[in-house]
């Protein structure tokens, strides 16, 4: 039988949690008892989001959609003082917003590689910084960050800009793990191509299946192994590990 980390009366930010992963990953939090903000850029779609995963009956936990700019230090600020306000403490923290442009480096334009920069590089800084003296205070807190193999290698679909980003991401961990210990467990996940619309809409099926083909796994991941790695790695199983840079990738970084 499969045995569940328990996340009851723990409390969760998800971000990104509109679609893709970080919708899987609020359900998956949620179905295990977590109080779930799940907050996204397009706040149509993450109150649907919420609203679905709320209804289902599998969750009995509250999820509460925010609309939030990652980006955007003053929109996370007043989030997390809100969310503070609300349940009085955050235990973890999942940053998972990005976006990606397949642009090739002549192409790259300084608004661009500033937009990849600011919401895959700076959300992640915004975020993290926004909990960390509470989680610091409150003597318990777990921070994920979703990365990429890009971070560790280079992009398949991406351009520059997102490797340069991720990469970002992975210092990021390793130093809000090394001064945020020992009440702070600061990981990140490298996924590799994961079945979700980012991948749909800038890869094309040949450059999928060679991808597929390509792997020791033979698939493209799901947002559900993405899940259950991330619920791992923000549950007290995995307490003695922190600065880990965790590859999910069907065995692609190896070949
Ligand atoms: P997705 O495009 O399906 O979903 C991303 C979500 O982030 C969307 O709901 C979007 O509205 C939200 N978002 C974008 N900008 C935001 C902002 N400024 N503030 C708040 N929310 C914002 O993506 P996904 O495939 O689920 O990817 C999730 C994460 O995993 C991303 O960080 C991505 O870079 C990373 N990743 C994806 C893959 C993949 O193959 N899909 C592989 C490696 C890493």
């Amino acid at each position: 039988m499969k045995t569940f980390a328990n996340f009851e009366n723990r409390v969760a930010i998800v971000t990104g949690a509109g679609q893709g992963m970080g919708k899987k990953i609020t359900k998956t939090l949620a179905e295990r008892g977590a109080t779930v903000v799940a907050c996204d850029i397009d706040e149509e779609k993450v109150n649907e989001s919420a609203k679905e995963i709320e209804d289902d009956s599998q969750v009995y936990s509250e999820v509460l959609a925010a609309a939030v700019d990652v980006s955007d230090y003053g929109e996370v600020m007043e989030m997390v003082d809100e969310v503070r306000d609300r349940y009085g403490n955050i235990h973890i923290l999942v940053n998972n917003a990005g976006i990606l442009y397949p642009t090739k480096i002549e192409e790259v334009t300084p608004e661009e590689w500033q937009e990849v920069i600011d919401v895959n590089l700076t959300g992640v800084f915004n975020c993290s910084r926004a909990v960390y003296p509470h989680m610091k205070e409150n003597g318990y807190g777990k921070i994920l960050n979703n990365a990429s193999s890009a971070g560790r290698s280079t992009s398949d679909l991406g351009g520059v800009h997102y490797t340069a980003s991720k990469a970002g991401v992975l210092g990021i961990t390793r130093h809000f793990a090394k001064e945020g210990g020992p009440e702070l467990n600061v990981n990140a996940i490298c996924p590799g191509i994961i079945n979700t619309d980012m991948v749909d809409t800038f890869g094309s099926e040949e450059q999928l299946q060679h991808i597929r083909d390509s792997l020791p796994l033979k698939r493209l991941g799901t947002t559900e192994d993405i899940a259950d790695l991330v619920a791992f790695l923000v549950s007290d199983e995995s307490s003695y590990i922190t600065g880990e840079t965790i590859e999910i990738d069907g065995g692609e970084l190896m070949i």
